[in-house]
């Protein structure tokens, strides 16, 4: 390759048989095989691309398997009653086979097309609008990555190449097609993919790719909330969350998703958030590893705790009670993060449970324990308060305690319950006498 920058974009694809390549039928879906021969007998090309090239051609099993064909939407949902169109920016058909998603994309190009109707890019270079249909090589050199630029043909098995991605995948390589800057204007959450692929796959980033993305992170800013969210549970909830924090903190991308927590990280005292979050995505990994469930709400407890923190210190400064400050510092945070980054209700409500139980958790003992331990939200909290005693932000002590006091029968929890109950709280009896005590 003389220009590494550039590829060549008017040669002959490379198209490797299926005796030189380990794609097998087996290991594709049977509803993305259903699709492609449907099309197919339809008489339209069918080709898998892609992720699910991609991780067959690596020996890795693929999330989902996407289809690209020169059909249009419209004929795609004529072939397929179980079929619904959807997308804004560019319309796409979804075959659905109960929970499984067979995404059909017909080929589109993304050259500067001599009328802009079609295609529109704003002033930083952002491609707005997008819906010219191409041809198959022409679909190629839209995609993002080299490696993701891979079709398997349903008619013969071959794998077509047109952009060296078989190559890169060999000498694991992430290589943006085109030129770098373009590609990372036109759609700044290729950064946020290069980096999870980069780390999914063990690739290193060209450098031709890698060099532009500190400079350009900003253009973050300019990507609707709700992508966003989408784009950060692919890269925590997708088992390569401690490598994919790293990464991003490296790039200067972290910063653009959670410009609170970065702030804190930056003038972090005695590695204390840092250990907090680098704790919290490791266990998140083992836990997918293990098939586990994650929720979304205990990473965003988890990369927003510091800040609410330190607001709530504040609050508390001017005189809040700790709980109201909890309270207020919690739905503070939260409206800013928001800002950035869409933070549904369902994530946001039992995030706020699991920071006020935090409070609940640091006074062991008595009553409330009972009370606490009997909370919803227990379990997530009581993960939160053991992370938080991992990091040193807690006794151990406190974290064990809790442990045992879980794993105790209720005759044991009754007993230690008294024990442990309160000294002035005793003195405080009968009940009726004090006014305003909380809980
Ligand atoms: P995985 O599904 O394993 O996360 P994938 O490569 O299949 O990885 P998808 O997000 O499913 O990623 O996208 C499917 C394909 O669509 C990609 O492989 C790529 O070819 C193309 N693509 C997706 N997003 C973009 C983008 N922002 N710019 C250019 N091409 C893209
Ligand atoms: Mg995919």
């Amino acid at each position: 390759m003389s220009n590494p920058g550039s590829i060549d974009i008017s040669g002959e694809p490379a198209v490797i048989t299926r005796s030189q390549h380990p794609v097998s039928r087996a290991n594709i879906s049977p509803n993305a095989l259903k699709v492609l021969y449907r099309l197919r007998d339809a008489g339209y090309q069918g080709h898998l691309v892609g992720g699910g090239v991609r991780d067959l051609l690596l020996g890795r099993e693929p999330k989902d398997f996407d289809i690209a064909t020169d059909a249009r939407p419209e004929d795609v949902r004529r072939l397929f009653r179980n079929c619904r169109l959807i997308g804004r920016r560019f319309r796409l058909a979804h075959v659905l086979f109960g929970r499984e998603v067979i995404e059909v994309a017909t080929f589109r190009a993304l050259q500067e097309s001599p009328d802009s109707e079609a295609r529109h890019v704003d002033e930083d270079g952002r491609v707005v609008r997008d819906n010219v249909y191409g041809t198959l090589e022409e679909d190629a050199f839209r995609r993002d990555f080299t490696v993701n630029a891979l079709y398997y043909n349903i008619n013969d098995f071959t794998v077509i190449d047109y952009a060296g991605g078989v190559d890169d995948l060999k000498s694991g390589v992430l290589r943006l097609i085109g030129d770098p800057e373009t590609r990372f204007r036109e759609d700044p959450v290729r950064m946020l993919r290069a980096v999870r692929f980069a780390t999914k796959l063990g690739f290193r980033m060209h450098p031709d790719t890698e060099r532009p993305i500190t400079r350009l992170a900003g253009l973050l800013g300019d990507i609707p909330p709700a992508r966003l969210f989408d784009e950060m549970l692919k890269l925590f909830m997708g088992g390569c969350a401690l490598g994919n924090f790293e990464a991003l903190r490296h790039y200067n991308l972290f910063g653009q998703l959670f410009p609170q927590t970065e702030q804190s990280l930056t003038h972090e005292e005695q590695h204390f958030p840092l250990t907090l979050i680098s704790h919290a995505m490791e266990n998140t990994d083992k836990r997918i590893a293990e098939n586990k469930p994650v929720t979304p709400a205990f990473l965003f407890a988890v990369f927003l705790w510091q800040p609410v923190r330190e607001r709530a210190a504040l609050l508390e400064a001017e005189g809040m009670h700790p709980a109201h400050a909890m309270q207020h510092a919690g739905s503070q945070i939260i409206a800013e993060q928001a800002s950035t980054m869409a933070l549904p209700k369902r994530f946001s409500l039992p995030m706020r449970e699991i920071w006020v139980l935090q409070l609940r958790l640091e006074r062991k003992g008595g009553r409330r324990s009972l009370r606490a331990l009997a909370h919803p939200r227990f379990r997530a909290a009581y993960d939160f308060l053991l992370l938080r005693a991992q990091a040193g932000e807690v006794p151990e002590a406190l974290g064990q305690w809790w442990t045992e006091f879980q794993e105790q029968n209720p005759q044991q929890r009754e007993q230690e319950v008294t024990r442990t109950r309160p000294k002035q709280r005793r003195r405080r009896r009968p009940r009726r006498r004090t006014s305003g005590g909380e809980s």
